[in-house]
């Protein structure tokens, strides 16, 4: 079995640890700060050997170097981006596998958000961490690439099975659940998840992770069709208030 815990970290980041009971080995994807999976990890006594990044922004790698110092642990991310991810130990490149005990998972590279992003991707277990690179119901930003190279990072991950659970990096889901029934009022399947994701929230619950076939009937980004339709979507997203 390979467990998934998720920390909470600032305001709406998702950290999540993996853990293999088989072997007792764990990753933590994305610490954007140390203090949570410092606490998480003393008080269930578990044994973290790896940190997997999926791009740069603070708020994803900003807790490596702590981590890495008083856990010792592994540090993957793309090799494109050496330069500016923190400690990192192994550079990764497209369909490289990593490995977790017997469970393995590849590297897909995604970039759009920024020019060097990872997803993550169990194919036996059917698990996506994208990152910042898919949300529920929305995507990350544009800073370091045009909307065409997003398009295709998305259009990737679009073919993914249906039944995989995304664990994204953020709790986004109510502002793009508004965006998105913005763009689709008529949707019944995106009016229907909003009003859950609502009552969720209400109770404080995270949203994350989700099916990527709800997410296909729902989210406008993954719905666009094409690279033009999809760039005009994120520059009216990027002003929707
Ligand atoms: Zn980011």
């Amino acid at each position: 079995m390979l467990a998934v815990h998720q920390l909470l970290a600032f305001n709406d980041n998702y950290i999540h640890l993996l853990l293999d009971e088989a072997s007792g080995e764990g990753a933590v994807i994305d610490p954007g700060d140390a203090a949570p999976v410092l606490q998480a990890v003393e008080r269930n006594g578990w044994k973290l050997t790896q940190i997997w990044t999926t791009h740069h922004h603070a708020d994803h790698a900003g807790g490596t170097e702590e981590l890495k110092a008083k856990l010792g642990l592994k540090v993957f991310g793309a090799a494109i981006d050496a330069h500016r991810l923190p400690g990192l130990d192994v550079g990764l490149k497209d369909q490289d596998e990593l490995r977790l005990g017997e469970h393995r998972a590849r590297a897909l590279f995604v970039p759009g958000h920024t020019s060097g992003h990872l997803a993550y991707w169990f194919d036996d277990e059917r698990m996506l961490f994208p990152g910042d690179t898919l949300f529920a119901m929305g995507c990350g930003r544009l800073f370091e690439e045009p909307a065409d190279v997003m398009w295709a990072s998305l259009s990737r991950l679009k073919n993914l099975p249906g039944d995989t659970l995304v664990y994204c990096a953020h709790e986004y889901t109510l502002a793009n659940g508004r965006f998105a029934k913005n763009i689709e009022p008529e949707n019944e399947s995106l009016l229907l998840r909003l009003n859950e994701a609502r009552a969720m929230r209400d109770k404080g619950l995270s949203t994350v992770p989700f099916r990527l076939d709800l997410d296909l009937a729902t989210n406008p980004f993954l719905r666009a069709g094409s690279a033009q339709a999809f760039a005009e979507l994120r520059r009216q997203k990027d002003v929707f208030k």
